[in-house]
């Protein structure tokens, strides 16, 4: 399923910008003040009560003296008050200038005027000059806090440059292969590995070209991230792990320095693991957005495949990268002397679960009656993720029952309250088990017996997506399809059903997405291959524009729809016949698949027998 998220800068920005309240209210209330100060202080005001105060050069207040208008003045140290009839005019004067002096300067007598001499600077005044500096310095207050605001939104300013890798050095508490369970596959791959990492004399004495990139690839909660700290754990090397989204930030460039940065830093350390998880954050194929502005992903991506491939053969360094959507990486990415390496991890099986289970176990108590053998059968679908958390709900369920030990009955409500996740983690009743045993028996006995259907590579009920269970079969290389390929492989289809059907009396809704698979192939041969009784007639109406449509009469449309169900009945019906002949078969198989969930091809060889090589006479529908 494809989700598209929002881009993590814009997330980011989002939740550091929140103006709180408290902030609105700050800014308000500075922008008042300063409002208030402009406005109301530099104002000319006199000493409060009288309304006009003239400001004059000082000659004209020296001027006004002289022609005897002023009763009184006022002088502070920096300024002269003259009080008139009219008014009063005020006039500024350096403030080491004595006021006596330029009077007499002036030639101006002040024998007929009172004379206060003040040594306080006017209160007035001091206001004025607030009145001009205090807006400024609000101002730059205000400007200053927006920006503060602003900023936090990108701590990165400060080290946008740099890393933030995780590192898990040699001394750190290790986590080793023990702790891992149920990917053996994935274990015996990554042996290499820490061989290589280990020992990388061996290899480069055979001149052989070791391992540069590993990618993890499966569902989540299957224990990539696990694995990998393991591998650096087994391997004793040190671990440096980032998430790709990590690279991720507010400012272009950003992710690559990172890259740059990282890389650096592991060299320096190495022997070392970098591990890149959820890589499909950055390793999106590129050009493929729809979003636009993905300049930044690409960037990063293409710095790691530079730092990559500029690792020089004695770099005791591995790459390993984790992603649960290896489909939409780009294919630069798995070049050889890349990511060249694929570890796939599963669905744990149940023999898996219980292992799992066992190392989850560790250091909980539980009670006598607790079978893992049994927990593991009913935990069909569960990833480790989902089992660890399980264990975890049942030890809080007993503690908070004041139990002394974590019982069965913990595990079985622990695991209901796991399971109400998505669709696939099901519990699944012992019944449901054995009619998805025998389904997709169904399926593989029909294309067992039938001729040109493909080996069957693997069976399994551990459910998987939307899926109870799957069916592989491997596919050979064709050339042209055949009618009788395509019948035989609607048959297939439809086995599941008829097993069902033919065992259970019953039908399940498990397979509708047969039914629907096997209806489409039957009405591509009727209208596209013209392998049905219409002739050789293209009756397509897909992908037709409205105006480029052939009009398809309405009984040529319903003879259409008897072709389809012409070919299902026979398809369904030849399926039906193969199953009863292989009841006996059809049960063995699906008793082995209820003890081992899944079988791969040799034992299934093994249980049911060599398939029949295609013949040239194979039957048609
Ligand atoms: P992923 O990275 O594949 O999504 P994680 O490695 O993060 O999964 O797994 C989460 C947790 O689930 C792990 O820390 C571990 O406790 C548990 N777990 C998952 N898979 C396994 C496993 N195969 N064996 C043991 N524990 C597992
Ligand atoms: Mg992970
Ligand atoms: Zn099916």
């Amino acid at each position: 399923m494809a989700t598209i998220k929002k881009p993590k800068k814009l997330r980011n920005f989002r939740t550091k910008m929140r103006f709180s309240w408290k902030n609105i209210i700050i800014y308000v209330f500075l922008l008042l003040f300063t409002a208030f100060l402009f406005f109301g202080v530099s104002q000319p005001s006199g000493n409060g009560f009288q309304q006009s105060v003239k400001t004059v050069p000082l000659s004209q207040l020296i001027n006004e003296v002289k022609q005897g208008k002023v009763s009184e003045i006022n002088v502070y140290p920096n300024k002269i008050d003259a009080t008139e009839k009219t008014g009063t005019i005020e006039s500024y004067k350096e403030t080491s200038a004595d006021v006596y002096q330029l009077f007499k300067n002036a030639g101006v007598s002040l024998d007929r005027t009172k004379v206060v001499i003040n040594d306080q600077t006017d209160l007035n005044n001091w206001l004025n000059i607030l009145g001009t500096v205090l807006p400024v310095v609000l101002m730059i207050a205000f400007f200053y806090f927006i920006f503060r605001q602003a900023r936090g939104a990108q701590e990165s300013v400060f080290s946008f440059g740099q890393s933030k890798a995780k590192l898990f050095s040699k001394d750190t508490p290790r986590t080793t292969f023990t702790d891992v369970a149920g990917v053996d596959e994935a274990k015996q791959e990554l042996t290499e590995v820490v061989d290589f990492l280990k020992n990388p004399g061996k290899y480069k004495a055979m001149g052989a070209r070791t391992p540069k990139g590993v990618l993890m690839v499966g569902p989540s909660g299957t224990g990539k991230t696990l694995l990998a700290r393991a591998t650096a754990g087994e391997a004793q090397v040190s671990f440096f792990s980032m998430a790709g989204s990590e690279f991720m930030e507010m400012l272009v460039g950003v992710g690559a320095s990172r890259v740059r940065d990282l890389f650096q830093t592991a060299k320096k350390a190495q022997p070392a693991i970098i591990f890149i998880d959820e890589i499909d954050a950055i390793g999106r194929q590129r050009g493929a957005g729809f979003m636009g502005g993905h300049d930044e992903r690409e960037q990063t991506l293409n710095q790691i495949l530079v730092e990559m491939d500029g690792f020089t053969p004695n770099e005791q360094l591995v790459v390993m990268a984790a992603t649960n959507r290896p489909d939409v990486l780009d294919p630069a990415l798995i070049r050889p002397g890349r990511f060249d390496r694929r570890v796939i991890l599963e669905l744990p099986d149940v023999k898996g679960r219980e292992a799992i289970l066992k190392i989850h176990a560790r250091g909980k108590p539980f009670d006598k009656d607790v079978n893992w053998e049994r927990t593991a059968k009913r935990t069909v679908g569960f990833s480790g993720a989902d089992l660890e958390n399980m264990l975890n709900e049942a030890a809080i369920l007993a503690a908070r029952l004041g139990k002394k030990a974590i019982d069965m009955q913990d595990l079985e409500e622990a695991a209901t309250k796991v399971k109400l996740g998505p669709e696939k983690r099901r519990l699944q009743s012992d019944l449901d088990r054995k009619m998805t045993a025998y389904h997709e028996a169904g399926h593989a006995l029909v294309s067992w017996f039938l001729p040109n259907m493909d080996p069957i590579h693997r069976i399994s009920i551990v459910s998987r997506g939307m899926s109870l269970g799957h069916t592989m079969m491997e596919p050979t290389d064709r050339i042209h399809e055949t009618k009788t390929h395509l019948i035989e492989e609607i048959s297939v289809m439809l086995g599941g059903r008829a097993a069902e059907n033919l065992v259970f009396n019953e039908m399940t809704t498990g397979a509708s997405d047969d039914i629907s698979k096997a209806t489409e192939v039957a009405r591509t041969m009727v209208v596209e291959y013209g392998m049905s009784d219409l002739g050789p007639i293209n009756l397509d109406q897909e992908g037709r524009m409205p105006y480029e449509q052939t009009q398809i009469s309405p009984a040529m449309a319903s003879k259409i729809d008897d072709q389809v169900k012409k070919i299902t009945d026979d398809a369904y019906k030849l399926s039906v016949d193969i199953l009863k002949k292989l009841r006996g078969k059809l049960d063995i198989l699906a008793e082995e698949l209820l003890k081992k969930e899944t079988i791969e091809a040799e034992d299934f060889e093994k249980l049911i027998g060599p398939k029949k090589p295609a013949l040239a006479t194979a039957h048609a529908g």
